[in-house]
């Protein structure tokens, strides 16, 4: 256990490894199959900030929907976005679609075997980037994630809290980077921090970096990675309008292109802000005219950067054209690429709070 491994020795360790332990999953090539560089970069996308347990339905069914990048190019946004939903941060699907547009259409229909270039393509991050090059490509890239940066805090016994830690830790992944077999090394690192060296207990004694490992040697594994303290979310609050015609229709506009959940679909509402909310101000605000009510209890969502507190106004208007705007029978949302936060709003004002509504 108190051996210091050389990188060589390290990177054979976790390779052999890999070969007895490695997670299936429907994007993975087989041992000795070549990756098909359309279902990697599927997958990396789909994969950020999610898990694999999430991904895998969802990644099968765009795979039987649009089997390669010419497919996917040639699919409606709002279709490509509504086979997203409920995986939340659509400005990725709305990015997928045009990345698969640039390969499609400007590109041949193939990927760069580039990490360079990979990083050039609209929505491919420095993360997928690397993980692209390394895994569809077998080139030598340095896929540093959450996971990995913990790994390597451990490895090395790091104490300095993240995020500053994060250069330091991105070297240290870098030098264990090599030209021996690097897709199988970088998938090999992700299966080793998601399943051996875990945010909580890891299972030290089947690792195969177990020896040479500065945080167990140390008995520190507990407490690494560090992190500073984070500031709390701030809160905004706001009114959305349930409002409903006689036809039994509610009114759904488009959001702007640009900006969070971009050209989704939603319900009507103010803007959202920090500070108290102003009730008494929702009839001049609402889309129309009408005797609006507030619907009991309040729509809550936590966004990356902010929580959000919505409280519903319902009422019955009569029907017109709004720009950008469109009635749709509430028996029908579901066809709709509706936000999360917006199927709890439908929830709310339909009188099952919690319930989503389905697709
Ligand atoms: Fe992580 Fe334990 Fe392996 Fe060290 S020995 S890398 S702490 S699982």
């Amino acid at each position: 256990m108190g051996a210091v491994l050389n990188k060589r020795e390290r990177r054979r360790r976790l390779l052999g490894w890999y070969d007895t332990s490695r997670r299936a999953m429907p994007w993975r090539a087989l041992p000795g199959a070549a990756p098909d560089p359309y279902r990697v970069w599927l997958s990396e996308i789909m994969l950020q900030q999610t898990t694999v347990a999430t991904v895998a339905p969802y990644f099968n069914n765009f795979i039987r929907r649009w089997p390669d990048v010419v497919s996917l190019a040639a699919a409606e946004l709002d279709d490509v976005l509504h086979g997203w939903q409920g995986l939340g941060y659509y400005a990725r699907a709305r990015n997928l679609h045009r990345c698969a547009r640039v390969v499609a259409d400007k590109l041949g229909g193939r990927f760069p075997a580039d990490e360079t270039q990979l990083l050039a393509l609209p929505g491919i991050g420095p993360y997928p980037a690397a993980a692209i090059a390394a895994i569809a490509f077998d080139i030598p890239a340095n896929v540093v994630d959450g996971n990995v940066e913990r790994v390597m805090a451990r490895l090395f016994a790091v104490g300095t809290p993240l995020p500053g830690a994060k250069a330091e830790l991105r070297e240290l992944g870098a030098s264990l980077t090599g030209t021996e077999r690097p897709g199988d090394y970088a998938q090999a690192l992700m299966d080793l921090g998601a399943t051996v060296c875990t945010p909580t207990g890891p299972r030290c004694p089947v690792c195969p970096w177990q020896a040479g490992c500065a945080a167990r040697r140390s008995g520190i594994t507990g407490e690494l990675p560090r992190r500073e303290r984070k500031k709390p979310r701030p809160l905004r609050r706001g009114i959305v309008f349930w409002a409903v015609n006689r036809d039994g229709a509610v009114l759904l506009r488009r959001r702007p292109e640009k900006g969070l959940l971009g050209g989704m679909m939603e319900f009507p509402s103010t803007e959202w802000r920090e500070g108290e909310l102003d009730k008494a101000a929702a009839p001049d605000l609402a889309p129309m005219s009408g005797d609006w009510k507030e619907r009991p209890g309040l729509v809550r969502y936590v966004f990356t950067h902010f929580a959000l507190e919505l409280t519903v106004m319902a009422a019955e208007v009569h029907s017109g054209e709004i720009d950008g705007a469109v009635w749709c029978p509430v028996e029908r949302l579901g066809e709709y690429a509706l936000p999360s936060m917006m199927k709890k709003v439908a929830a709310h004002a339909l009188g099952a709070p919690g319930k989503e509504l389905a697709a």
